[in-house]
């Protein structure tokens, strides 16, 4: 199901959640809802299932516009953080109660109801845990029956909201390839909220970036990681650092000084932003120069931490990768160049 967002806007009181939000959203994508805490991804969420109603703005569901319609109406499959199952219920109950309390003219018969329940438990691939209850189960079997149950209605559209937040590193990532997975089959319009940067990329056709109730930018995983369109997601998707620059004569200027950057354009001020594993240590006597503070070793890799002076100021502090076997050592002066890198106008 195709979902059309248009210009809504949500406040509460006097305060602004959501500022003119507008996605077109295709059929079958899996859309990641990726923002800081209070960027409004849950409220966006709530006003599609119809849980919230939005001060301005629609919200289409193919061709119709969904503000006369109830969230059941809406036929929507959730997932929340903590969903409850109900503990009286077995696993095989919790499935199929979306079914069962269907009025009676639209309740699938009860062998149906058991067919499809197998079928689910196949898809979660918790066949033989149908007797059990949900506190005889780990946290990561238990979100898969709250989907296993969200899916049983064949909703619309599925929205899960930080699914696995409650769940250790470990089961989260199995939990993560295991629900990329499950959409490639199943196929449903799906929104994932999380704040979980990694996660995002890892899991969505496209990535929604939010901040502060508004989109910052809508894209694939390798768009909004190598073409950020502001500081703000080039700083949140991923590691980076900047520095304040000046573009003369299309140089870029730092304390004054070049840095062996070219930058087409007006002269003016900007910010020069950079990831650590975009960055060259070089003897070039135009390079950038800093003291290393401190070093941390990761599995393939290291990363400097590096103060930059600034006179009468805190010094500026950036992280560069450096290969294992360059001789980099804290207090050690080194200089260095970024090799990719985006600079924003001021
Ligand atoms: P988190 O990752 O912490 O869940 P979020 O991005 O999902 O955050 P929302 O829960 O959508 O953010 O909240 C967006 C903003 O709206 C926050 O500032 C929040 O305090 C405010 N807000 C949310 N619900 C209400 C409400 N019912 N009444 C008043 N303010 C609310």
């Amino acid at each position: 199901m195709d979902v059309t967002i248009k210009n809504i806007r949500k406040e509460f009181g006097q305060f602004p959640a959501l500022h003119d939000i507008s996605l077109s959203i295709r059929s079958g994508e899996l859309i990641a809802l990726l923002g800081p805490s209070g960027s409004g991804k849950t409220t966006l969420l709530r006003l599609i299932a119809g849980l919230e109603q939005p001060t301005a703005g629609q919200i289409f569901f193919g061709e119709e516009d969904a503000s006369e319609k109830t969230v059941q109406e809406r036929h929507i499959g959730f997932v929340f953080q903590h969903y409850a199952l109900f503990r009286h219920m077995t696993v095989a109950d919790n499935i199929a109660f979306g079914l069962k309390v269907r009025p009676k003219a639209t309740r699938p018969p009860a062998g149906e109801i058991r067919k499809r329940v197998a079928d689910l438990l196949d898809m979660v691939h918790l066949t033989g845990l149908e007797k059990r209850y949900p506190a005889q189960l780990s946290g990561g079997q238990r979100q898969r029956v709250a989907l296993a149950r969200a899916m049983a209605i064949e909703p619309t559209v599925l929205l899960l909201d930080e699914p696995f937040g409650a769940l250790d590193a470990k089961v989260r990532k199995e939990l993560r390839r295991w629900l990329k997975e499950f959409h490639d089959r199943t196929g449903h319009t799906t929104f994932f909220v999380t704040h979980d940067q990694e996660e995002a990329l890892e899991l969505a056709d496209r990535v929604v970036v939010m901040s502060q109730g508004k989109v910052e930018q809508v894209g694939s995983a390798d768009d909004v990681y190598d073409t950020p369109n502001s500081p703000f997601v080039f700083s949140f998707i991923g590691e980076s650092s900047h520095i304040p620059v000046t573009v003369r004569d299309n140089t870029v200027l730092f304390q004054g000084e070049p840095i062996n950057i070219s930058e087409q354009g007006t002269d003016g001020a900007g910010e020069l932003f950079f990831r650590p594993q975009d960055v060259a240590i070089s003897d070039d006597k135009t390079s950038l120069y800093g003291k290393v503070t401190a070093c941390r070793r990761l599995a393939g890799t290291r990363i400097a931490e590096i103060d930059i002076a600034n006179e009468g100021h805190e010094p500026y502090h950036l992280e560069v990768e450096v290969p294992l076997d360059a001789p980099v050592a804290v207090g050690a002066e080194i200089r260095f160049r970024p090799t990719r890198w985006k600079l924003f106008r001021k």
